[in-house]
């Protein structure tokens, strides 16, 4: 038990009602800011980025007793749903019974505040953090950033007020501070397949489905309501991008020759298009995360990366599993939880970033590769034959709860043998042969 001390947590977002969650049980006073209005009040379209919840994230909300509320407003998906421009297909995700879960961010978000509330944090939203003093914890609180502001001094204040959190923008200001930041030529806009009139989905349910065309994608997750939010990831510039594509006639003639399927079930696919802002994509990466024993950085406000393996708000749960941990290791001591628990998450944090961002590279420049396209498939007939013998990365960073840093060295190690064995003579024709079974083998025997 530690001796109770009065905490802010900057962002109500995901991470932060969490976290509050968190600090209550642990016996302290918590109040959480955030700069925009309570979310729970705001009229909602019901359209929402949706996310992946996978094992980090369940065993986060399930370490404070909030999993089974939150299973409540999850669809599981144990298979991709592959659409190809001429063939369709599944591909299950993991073992038997292993899922991801698709959950829409602002339903979990409202959920999230709720039980913070319940759990006894309280929250003061349209409350614009400008500045904090990081030597005693004082937040400075305004309407704008030239106006008057009001100080709240507390003794500990989380910054969890992501990608381009203020908190952080304080300790960027000291010496020694490391940061940076690195956009990806590539946007993202928001589409919507609805529901049938029965109320039914239009496309597997219980599907993560993905329309990959290499350097562009659709997806589209599942939600409650029948309907699924589809994301369009595209470049900017360049062909096949965002700037070729200005009028309805140069989106409908796009989507009928590269998403064909598609466009049966987007009926509003031009007016989402021109309506919906298009949102950019960054890496951001800083250290420390935390100043003596008064300030820690957590969730994207430290770690914001790209979304292709679905990891950042996991990634954000995992952060406070580990602070926890921390905390229960050595009590009131929070230099040395500080310390620790930045220890232990930055190299973590740093592989996530950048398995996240192989992810894109293979998936935008790599799916036209002949070789890569055969790695893939001699991994998977080996992995098929030999489960217990090659672990697919995928189900290393998402159905476990193992260090990121563990999932980067399998992925090198992996990798590694591959290139060996595509060097063998013949390896087009005889990638499904015991041969080249063998050589996987030896080359597992000799590490
Ligand atoms: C397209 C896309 C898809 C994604 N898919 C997935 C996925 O499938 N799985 C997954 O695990 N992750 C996914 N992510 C990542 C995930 O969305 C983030 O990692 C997660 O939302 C981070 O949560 P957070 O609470 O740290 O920050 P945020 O969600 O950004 O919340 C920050 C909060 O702080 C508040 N705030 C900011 N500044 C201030 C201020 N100055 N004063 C007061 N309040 C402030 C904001 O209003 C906000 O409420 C995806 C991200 C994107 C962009």
């Amino acid at each position: 038990m530690q001796t109770p001390l009065k905490i802010a947590v900057v962002g109500s977002g995901l991470v932060g009602s969490l976290l509050a969650i968190y600090l209550k049980k642990a016996g302290h006073e918590v109040h959480v800011y955030d700069r925009s209005p309570d979310i729970r009040n705001i009229t909602f379209s019901g359209r929402s980025i949706n996310l992946a919840m996978s094992d980090r994230g369940w065993k986060a909300l399930d370490g404070v007793g909030v999993g089974d509320a939150v299973r409540e407003i999850a669809i599981p998906m144990d298979k991709r749903a592959i659409h190809l421009v001429d063939k369709f297909n599944y591909q299950p995700y993991g073992q038997e019974g292993e899922s991801i879960y698709s959950i829409s961010r602002g339903t979990l978000n409202r959920k999230m505040i709720d039980l913070a509330e319940h759990a006894g944090a309280a929250f003061f939203f349209d409350q614009k953090i400008w500045d904090v003093t990081l030597s005693d914890a004082t937040l400075h609180i305004g309407e704008s950033e030239r106006g008057e502001w009001t100080e709240k001094k507390y003794d500990m204040v989380f910054g969890a007020d992501g990608a381009f959190s203020r908190i952080r923008h304080r300790m960027q200001r000291q010496s020694m501070f490391n940061y940076s930041q690195e956009f990806l030529n590539i946007g993202y806009k928001e589409l919507h397949i609805p529901a049938n009139a029965d109320g039914s989905h239009k496309l597997d349910k219980n599907s993560f489905h993905i329309w990959p065309r290499g350097e562009y994608m659709l997806i589209a997750l599942p939600n409650q309501d029948g309907s699924f939010t589809c994301t369009l990831f595209m470049p900017f510039e360049g062909e096949n991008s965002l700037a070729e594509l200005n009028n309805e006639e140069e989106l409908e003639t796009f989507f009928k020759k590269n998403f064909p399927d598609s466009i049966q079930v987007i009926p509003m696919l031009a007016e989402d298009f021109f309506k919906n802002p298009t949102s950019t994509l960054v890496t951001m990466k800083c250290f420390p995360w935390t100043y003596t024993d008064k300030i820690a950085l957590i969730g994207d406000a430290c770690h914001a990366i790209v979304p292709f393996y679905g990891q950042g708000m996991n990634a954000g749960f995992e952060d406070i599993t580990v602070l926890f941990e921390k905390m229960q290791e050595f009590g009131d001591d929070w230099k040395t939880i500080f310390s620790e628990y930045q220890i232990d998450r930055k190299p973590n944090a740093d592989a996530i970033a950048e398995l996240s961002y192989r992810n894109f590279m293979e998936m935008s420049s790599k799916t036209a590769d002949e070789k890569f396209l055969l790695q893939k498939k001699i991994e998977k007939r080996f992995a098929e034959k030999f489960p217990e013998k090659w672990i697919p990365l995928y189900s290393r960073v998402t159905f476990s709860d193992r260090p990121y840093t563990e999932a980067l060295a399998l992925g090198d190690f992996q990798n590694e043998i591959m290139q060996n064995v595509l060097k063998l003579p013949d390896i087009e024709t005889i990638w499904d042969s015991e041969i080249v079974e063998n050589k996987i083998l030896e080359l597992l025997a000799k590490a």
